[in-house]
């Protein structure tokens, strides 16, 4: 369903959570008009002022299985105890209005993808698990052990960067994204695919 004629047009961003990729996809969203976000499915429970069709699709688990069983997801995967996938309807769909789509995926999603499709695979970074615990608590979106299990998982998903095609790191928020912004402008296809 995607070939390799949509690499350029194809925008994955993957980070360990509190990283602020939200934060920066929310700015490239508002930006740059010629972009569209790939809504994906979850059976999280919303977050306070998250609403059902603009950050996630949130469905029960039995619809998620349904759809897994259905072979409706281009990819899924169980990150921190929920689950969460693309639907090939909402890929083909974005892709359909001639706009560059971008896809929020976790590292192993990230990953599989990597090997499965060409498209700009881009990871966020911090300099450690301590300042992603300080900023998700500061974002207080999520309960404590919510957090703790985040960063628990965040060293090794820090060291899985390293095999992706492009890095940027929050530090600086302006700075990266400018960084990003550089990268995503720069035209897309760089990268990934293995
Ligand atoms: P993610 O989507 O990767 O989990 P968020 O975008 O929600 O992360 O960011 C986590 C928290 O960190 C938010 O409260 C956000 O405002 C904050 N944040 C993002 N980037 C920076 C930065 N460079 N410096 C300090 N705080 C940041
Ligand atoms: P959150 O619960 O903070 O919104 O997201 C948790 C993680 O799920 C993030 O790392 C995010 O990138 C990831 N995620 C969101 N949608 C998808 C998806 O469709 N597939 C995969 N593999 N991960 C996703």
């Amino acid at each position: 369903m995607i070939d390799a004629a949509y690499a350029d047009r194809l925008i994955v961003i993957t980070a360990p959570s509190g990283a602020g990729k939200s934060t920066l996809i929310h700015r490239l969203m508002q930006e740059d008009p010629n972009l569209v976000f790939s809504v994906s499915h979850t059976t999280r429970p919303p977050r306070a002022g998250e609403q059902d069709g603009r950050e996630y699709h949130f469905v029960g688990e039995a619809e998620f299985d349904r759809m897994v069983a259905s072979d409706g997801f281009l990819e899924w995967a169980d990150v921190h105890g929920r689950r969460y996938g693309t639907a090939r309807e909402e890929i083909a769909s974005l892709l359909a209005t001639g706009k560059r789509v971008l896809l929020d995926i976790d590292v192993k999603g990230g990953l599989r993808l990597q090997s499965l499709l060409k498209a700009l695979f881009i990871f966020i970074a911090v300099d450690g698990p301590e300042t992603l615990r300080r900023r998700l608590v500061e974002r207080a979106t999520d309960r404590r052990e919510v957090i703790e299990r985040r960063v628990a998982n965040a060293t090794r998903e820090l060291e899985a960067g390293r095999r992706w095609p492009h890095v940027v790191v929050n530090h600086d928020l302006a700075q990266a994204y400018t960084d990003l912004k550089k990268l995503i402008d720069g035209g897309g296809g760089g990268g990934g695919g293995g």
